[in-house]
């Protein structure tokens, strides 16, 4: 495939200033660290694969280091065995590439000790921190992996069928299969360039869209089963450890209740509270496209996109469930009073 149709989407001057730093950083350097934040999802590790794989082409070593289990349906991905959860091997003058995370914390207690001077920040995400000595960020782009395979033309390296697979793998993921509004005209041809490349559609959208746990499925009923639709079109619910335990689920199964929640006809912002271990809950926000609720989840502490973000909030329950009503409320009060 060629490089046409591949450059950052709103054509900003110094992003591809930031590109070109970035390649220079991978022709420049040795030994690369693939950083993928704890419950990783397509994009995260697809991104780190396809560069990773891209690298290793090139006669660089590569480590793909997470702190968490690969889930189950993104074992599509032709790396995902050499992923470890050990800094084993890594040389002193690694450099560690960060995928699809707006801050340092969004990796995870094992990344925190990482210095910014050896830190490739490489993400799609509003507000991103910059906290790399080298950022690529185009919050334009529907999914880091288009970020990546820019860098992987940019450093002469072939789009391999495996690389394609593993690129596709991060626009379906980040794009609900090409259905969210962040599909645009640009990310379609992306798919087709990667889809003509060797990237198996097929195999990823059974993967990612059409393979659930009957666990899964049965949370799923429960949590739409106790869900709450306000008068101003919040509709929410919880999923707690005790239904998890209940239908031997867990988090991993847990991806398109938010999703179930947004599509209700009267709902404007859809809030999922999934609680964990440590009592906290992980909280997902989805909006219909009039309320940016990456917004509302930065004042909760945590960001992510216009539709879709999170954070984490502390417990106990009633009191998460108000304070997450209230922040809801406080943006959208002040969207509809610029209105
Ligand atoms: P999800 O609801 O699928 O877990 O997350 C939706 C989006 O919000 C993702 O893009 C994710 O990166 C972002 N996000 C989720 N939780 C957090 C968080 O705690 N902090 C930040 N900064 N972003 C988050
Ligand atoms: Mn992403």
């Amino acid at each position: 495939m060629s490089p046409e149709n591949t450059a950052p989407s709103n054509g900003k001057a110094h992003i591809l200033a930031d590109a070109a730093e970035v390649a220079a950083c991978l022709r420049a350097h040795t030994h690369f660290v693939m950083c993928a934040h704890e419950k990783p999802d397509g994009d995260v590790l697809g991104s780190g694969y396809a560069l990773g794989l891209a690298l290793k082409s090139l006669g660089k070593r590569v480590t793909y280091f997470l702190d968490d289990e690969v889930p189950r349906n993104l074992r599509f991905m032709p790396e995902w065995r050499s992923t470890q959860r050990t800094f084993d091997g890594v040389a002193e003058d690694a450099i560690f590439i960060f995928f699809d995370m707006s801050d340092q914390s969004r990796a995870g207690k094992a990344l925190q000790w990482v210095p910014r001077e050896r830190i490739v920040n490489i993400d799609h995400h509003l507000g991103n921190k910059r906290y790399g000595r080298w950022n690529y960020v185009n919050e334009g782009e529907a999914a880091t992996g288009s970020l990546v395979l820019g860098l992987i033309f940019s450093i002469g390296a072939e789009v391999t069928a495996e690389i394609a697979t593993c690129l596709l793998g991060t626009l379906i993921s980040d794009t609900g299969c090409f259905q969210y509004a962040n599909a645009s005209p640009h990310t379609m041809r992306l798919g087709a360039a990667l889809i003509e490349a060797g990237a198996d559609k097929d195999v990823i959208t059974e993967q990612l869209y059409y393979t659930r746990t009957f666990a899964g499925q049965k949370v799923l009923g429960r949590a739409l089963e106790d869900a709450e639709l306000t008068d101003d079109g919040i509709c929410y619910s919880i999923v707690t450890q005790a239904m998890l335990d209940e239908y031997g689920a867990t988090h991993e199964d847990l991806e398109d209740v938010v999703g179930a929640l947004r599509v209700v006809d009267r709902c404007q912002v859809a809030a999922l509270f999934k609680e964990s271990a440590d009592g906290a809950y992980r909280l997902s926000l989805r909006s219909r496209g009039t309320f940016n609720v990456m917004e509302m989840a930065r004042a909760l502490g945590g960001g992510g996109h216009f539709r879709a973000a999170g954070a984490t909030i502390a417990g106990p329950r009633d009191a998460a469930i108000a304070r997450v009503l209230a922040a809801i409320r406080a943006k959208m009060g002040e969207t509809s009073s610029a209105r």
